[in-house]
């Protein structure tokens, strides 16, 4: 089914989510605070909106925002997305707390759905990305084509549209934390003369057999930081707000205080452009390496 969607944020991920929409047939309007960045997909058939609410018109409208900031300009700032008739599928990695805002501000209009989504540029261009949705059925069986041209799976988290979000940030704090123990393992093994890529061959080959390892594992051992596919200080960010959703549950995660630090030192080191996974960088520089 065709689907009249807008997509607003075209940044690493943003970008490739809306060119493969257009790719899957759909009637795409593009917005993005900074035009230029419209440009290659406007020639490749998407409609150029000229604010976030014109290209919220049509049955669906996803956004891809950096943090919550840009998210709130893009729905309550002049001609934001508020009252707009499309059904707001909300991609960015937010708190949870403006997912519960934006879930009850769009409640009358078109409806909100939360749908953060696991994968990095690279999988968001292959149209591999894994979206977590929640919200109500009927909203998110009517997003179902344009998610599914995004993505290799949909997972459903329940009605409560924050529940997705804190899903995401459960999963990015597992991510960071993977790295880091993969990064101080490395440069055990290093300090000890064992070459860092071998000991990733043997624990990718045996027991840690999952995507996670291998992405990173890569690029630890490369140490390839840069570009960033993941800047440094978005995942900042995202360490910022799982902190923020344990305070309001009384959970203590004392691991998450060792990798937001690394992640601080990260950028106090090498600079904003870096991808999140130069903790890596960090833990050798730490160590003398
Ligand atoms: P990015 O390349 O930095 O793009 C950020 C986007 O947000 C750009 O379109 C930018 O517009 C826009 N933006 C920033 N501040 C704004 C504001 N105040 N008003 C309007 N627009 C604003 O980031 P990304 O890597 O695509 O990530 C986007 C979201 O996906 C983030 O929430 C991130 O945590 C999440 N995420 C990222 C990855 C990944 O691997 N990269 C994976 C999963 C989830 P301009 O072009 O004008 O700057």
């Amino acid at each position: 089914m065709i689907m009249r969607i807008g997509f607003i944020g075209l940044g690493q991920m943003g970008h490739a989510m809306a060119a493969n929409l257009v790719e899957a047939g759909h009637e795409v309007t593009v917005w993005n605070r900074s035009p230029d960045k419209a440009d290659a997909l406007v020639e490749r058939g998407a409609t150029r909106a000229a604010t976030p609410a014109e290209a919220a018109q049509g049955d669906v409208v996803m956004t891809m925002l950096a943090d919550d900031a840009a998210l709130e300009a893009v729905v309550y700032g002049d001609d934001g997305i508020l009252g707009a008739p499309a059904v707001h599928v909300s991609h960015s990695t937010i708190s949870v707390a403006l997912a519960e805002r934006l879930t009850a501000d769009q409640d009358g209009a078109g409806g909100y759905v939360a749908a953060p989504v696991f994968g990095r540029p690279p999988a968001a261009a292959a149209a591999m990305l894994f979206v977590v949705a929640a919200g109500r059925d009927d909203l998110i069986a009517r997003c179902g084509p344009a998610l599914d041209a995004i993505s290799q799976r949909v997972f459903r988290v329940g009605e409560t549209p924050s529940a997705a979000n804190l899903v995401k940030l459960s999963g990015n704090f597992m991510i960071m934390a993977a790295v880091e123990a993969m990064a101080e393992a490395m440069t055990l093994a290093e300090k000890g003369g064992v070459e860092p890529a071998l000991l990733l061959e043997v624990l990718t080959g045996t027991l840690f057999n999952a995507p996670v390892y291998k992405t990173y594992g890569e690029m630890l051992v490369e140490q390839r930081f840069t570009p960033a596919g993941f800047a440094a200080p978005l995942g900042l960010k995202d360490m910022n707000l799982v902190d923020t959703a344990a305070g309001r549950l009384r959970t203590p995660m004392p691991l998450l205080g060792v990798v937001r630090d690394h992640l601080r030192a990260a950028i106090a080191q090498g600079g904003g452009d870096v991808d999140w996974s130069a903790v890596g960088a960090v833990v050798r520089r730490n160590a003398g390496l």
